[in-house]
């Protein structure tokens, strides 16, 4: 045994300033004691009103805390009431963020029931116009969101970095007796149209809590340098994203390997992940993709966690897989139920193992657990709660019994005391 002692992972959250996002009485706070927010974006055509609220209800639905609809056209800004008024129909209360660029000025100015309908705008420095006209359509964004009492996020991607800024400091790198890698100045120059932002706003009158960040690039060693840097320099909740992240499996590896490491370091009060989704393939799974990221890392709760073994050569029938991939979707469906009458749920964890090499091991860890048979393997699959072996199955319909073991586990542990 090593006499040094064992250090375990300590998680600190760094405390920001809290932005408020409301729509009705569902207040959203993001930044200060509130929890890693979960957001989204919808890929629909925003002048398609009735598509667009479909589309935001679903992803409100799989559990995104605010969802952000792009505002580009005169046409899209007259939609929007309409699309908050479908969802009020529809008793979704999830916040619309609206996402400016180019116009948001003339946008915000000339659709009044649009600069109201949405809670939270957000603002890209890169693309608010060019020269002298960018102070002043910079400004006019930021009187409308004071006018209508609506926080922003002042949003920086390095795809539309502001080019006076970086040119700016590249020339005074080029300078320099030894200039600096351009791939820091990048990163410098995110920061400082962020911060020089954020300062502007504050000068016209925003308050300095109510102004979200975010510096987005698509490289996740950039990604993680820019955002330690700006979580450094200020106290503004800070949105955190990989842009372009890609598709599939890319996209999701490239985010949760960029978004962990700032999590775990404390720094991030709101995620996205930009997922391209797959041909057919629901929007939602951004959302279910970051709900994933916090829940695994322990720092929120969403939805009971399914271990499951990857299996092996023990496990020849695919009956196995069936069973993680049946549990999974059955506790998903379920917890909208769940969630109102069997508070703390969301923690539960579930075992589906392969054999008995580590089945019964896991399974005991878990709240509730099943070993199924590996080959060669007496065909039965022993159960376990909170980590006691309580049953046997066997048969053709151990998905189904296992089921309703978990279902009577839910019942009899997460119904509150006083009810
Ligand atoms: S628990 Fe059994 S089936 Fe699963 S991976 Fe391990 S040895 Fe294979």
């Amino acid at each position: 045994m090593s006499d040094s002692s064992l250090q375990l992972t300590n998680y600190i959250r760094k405390k920001t300033q809290q932005a408020v996002v409301s729509w009705g009485d569902n207040i959203v706070t993001i930044g200060g004691d509130a929890p890693i927010r979960v957001q989204s974006m919808t890929n629909t055509d925003t002048v398609d009103a009735v598509g667009t609220a479909i589309q935001v209800k679903e992803l409100a639905r799989a559990g995104s805390e605010l969802v952000r609809i792009t505002v580009n056209t005169p046409e899209a800004a007259a939609a929007v009431p309409y699309i908050r008024e479908q969802l009020d129909k529809m008793d979704v209360k999830v916040p619309l963020i609206g996402d400016f660029h180019y116009n948001g000025h003339t946008l915000l100015k000339d659709y009044p029931d649009c600069a109201k309908a949405l809670s939270k705008y957000r603002i890209n420095p890169g693309n608010v116009g060019k020269g002298a006209k960018r102070d002043i359509q910079f400004s006019q964004m930021i009187e409308a969101a004071i006018r209508y009492e609506k926080p922003i996020r002042i949003g920086v991607n390095w795809g539309s970095l502001d080019q006076d800024l970086l040119a700016q400091l590249m020339d005074a790198n080029a300078a320099l007796a030894t200039p600096k890698d351009s791939r820091e100045i990048m990163v410098e120059a995110l920061i400082q149209s962020a911060l020089q932002s954020t300062q502007k706003a504050v000068e016209i009158g925003m308050p300095l809590s109510q102004i979200i960040l975010s510096c987005k690039v698509s490289a996740v060693q950039d990604l993680i340098s820019v955002y330690r840097e700006l979580s450094n320099r200020c106290d503004n909740p800070l949105h955190l994203g990989l842009t372009e992240a890609g598709i599939g499996s890319k996209g999701i590896v490239a985010s949760t390997a960029a978004l962990s490491v700032l999590l775990q370091e404390g720094i991030g009060d709101t995620i996205r992940i930009s997922l391209t989704p797959e041909p057919g393939a629901s929007r939602d799974n951004e959302v279910i993709v970051a709900q994933e990221i916090l829940q695994t890392m322990n720092l929120r709760h969403f939805t009971p966690m399914v271990i499951a073994c990857p299996g092996c050569g023990r496990t020849t029938s695919t009956y196995f897989q069936h069973l993680a991939s049946e549990i999974q979707s059955y506790l998903r469906n379920q917890m909208p139920l769940w969630k109102k009458d069997f508070p703390g749920v969301e923690s539960m964890s579930v075992a589906v193992m392969g054999c008995i090499v580590n089945g019964p091991g896991e399974s005991k860890h878990a709240d509730i657990g099943i070993s199924l048979p590996g080959t060669g393997e007496t065909p039965s699959a022993p159960v376990f709660i909170d980590g006691q072996k309580a049953k046997t199955l066997r048969g053709d319909n151990i998905i189904g019994e296992f089921q309703q073991i978990v279902q009577e586990y839910v019942q009899q542990r997460y119904t509150p005391k006083n009810i």
